[in-house]
């Protein structure tokens, strides 16, 4: 672990600071963000926002990585990824049973999920463990909302992707929004396993680190 910089308090309390700073997230520049040349542009709003890149490779994933990347076999999450779908459609003011001939949240969220495999192996992706204060909540918000039209300016799925869950849908197809983040700390613990487990990730710090969350004055 890179050195830390917080005074030293009390010793259970100094772990749960050091921690915090220390928060680890995986996230991913989806196919279509690689093929748009934006692996840059993405890489940049991570660093500027203060947050580090401790592992990062670009590959080919296979069906078997992204079927154990997503929960596939999770019911639960499967149906949310169907909910996902209908709110979008609610959103425009359709309903899924009109659109689709069902409102049946699994079956839809097994249709996106049919779409999202395809998608995630139709090009290279760029895997990376970002380190820093609160890093899942920082990266999710860099990375904006699901569904496109849904995600604000100043995000990168908001800034760079336009994309529809209906078209998406029809086309049969998943939505194409450049970019993949942990949304807690338990898919950030697996998916880091799952992508880096047993490769090295790197222990580094920034000069920019004691500026920006220490007491260094
Ligand atoms: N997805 C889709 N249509 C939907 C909902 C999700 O194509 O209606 C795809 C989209 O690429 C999304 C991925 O499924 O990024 C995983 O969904 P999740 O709900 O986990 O969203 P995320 O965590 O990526 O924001
Ligand atoms: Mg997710």
């Amino acid at each position: 672990m890179a050195k830390n910089t917080t005074k030293d308090y009390d010793a259970e309390l100094n772990k749960t600071v050091f921690n915090i700073k220390h928060q680890r997230t995986f996230c991913m520049i989806k196919p279509d963000g690689v093929m748009r040349g934006l692996i840059g542009e993405i890489i940049r709003r991570i660093e500027k926002a203060g947050l580090k890149v401790v592992a990062m490779k670009m590959m080919l994933p296979t069906e078997d990585l992204i079927k154990k990347h997503y929960p596939t076999s999770d019911a639960a999450w499967v149906a949310r990824l169907g909910s996902k779908a209908k709110k979008g459609l609610a959103d425009l003011s359709l309903t899924a049973k009109d659109t689709y001939g069902t409102d049946d949240e699994k079956l839809l969220g097994e249709n996106v999920l049919k779409g999202l495999i395809q998608y995630m192996q139709s090009g290279p992706v760029v895997a990376m463990v970002v380190e820093g204060i609160q890093a899942i909540n920082m990266v999710r918000k860099l990375a904006g909302p699901t569904l496109p039209f849904m995600a604000e300016m100043g995000t990168i799925r908001g800034d760079f992707s336009v994309d529809s869950p209906v078209v998406a849908n029809v086309e049969g197809r998943s939505i194409h929004n450049l970019f993949h983040a942990s949304e807690n700390p338990v898919e950030a613990e697996n998916e880091i396993k799952l992508w880096f487990g047993g490769e090295i990730i790197c222990d580094y710090s920034l000069g920019s680190d004691d500026i920006m969350y220490c007491k260094h004055y």
